[in-house]
């Protein structure tokens, strides 16, 4: 697919508004900061397709975006997550229109999940496995900044997350990625590819 034309669809505040579920999407979630944003932007090729802004107010939306014209082909940027200044209770009614997401969108098939290589599987990223789990849901695991690591403590990041995981191995797949170094972006591609045209 040409990930180069992937463009700015149209944002949704809850599951209703998403756009119809029909087609192939994947949906990309990550803690804030893990560097979601940079990754799709690298993955597009494109500077400011998903905002690396840190404005609480805007993650709270779901955004849809068309690979090419094909509105039947989408990537999904989900709500960051974590922020210390948001109220329990927009945490809680964040919580569960990502868990409805999950768990009813058709289109869905596989979720792309980043974790910061210095600091994979948080208590977020638990959760969001143990949902994909519930529902058979694929996960591909980009463990992010991996630039910020010498290369055999990234490797030994990679192999330590791998070993956790073992149990899921069918489920889960797990590479390293840097957008700053464009490290990992033909793994990351494929896997898309595998999702989004079968
Ligand atoms: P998001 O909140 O998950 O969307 O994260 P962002 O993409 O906004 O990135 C968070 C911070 O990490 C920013 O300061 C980015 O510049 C930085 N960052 C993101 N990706 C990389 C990377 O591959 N390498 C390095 N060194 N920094 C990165």
């Amino acid at each position: 697919l040409n990930y180069h034309a992937t463009r700015f669809m149209t944002s949704a505040p809850t599951l209703a508004t998403c756009p119809p579920d029909a087609g192939h999407e994947v949906a990309f979630a990550g803690r804030s900061n893990a560097g979601k944003s940079s990754a799709i932007n690298a993955l597009t090729q494109q500077k400011a397709l998903a905002r690396t802004s840190k404005t609480p107010g805007r993650t709270q939306l779901i955004n849809f975006f068309s690979v090419g014209d094909d509105t039947q082909c989408r990537l999904v940027d989900l709500p960051g997550y974590g922020f210390a200044k948001v109220p329990e209770k927009v945490k809680l009614e964040w919580q569960r229109h990502l868990a409805a997401y999950l768990q009813r969108r058709e289109s869905l098939q596989g979720l792309v999940l980043l974790m910061d290589v210095r600091h994979p599987l948080t208590e977020f990223d638990e959760m969001m496995l143990g949902w994909a789990d519930e529902q058979d849901m694929p996960v591909h695991i980009l463990l992010t900044k991996a630039d910020k690591l010498k290369p055999g403590a990234a490797k030994n990041s990679l192999l330590q997350v791998r070993r956790r995981l073992r149990e899921w191995e069918d489920l889960v797949s797990v590479q390293l990625f840097s957008a700053l170094k464009k490290q990992g972006l033909d793994e990351a591609r494929s896997r898309l590819d595998a999702w989004l045209a079968p």
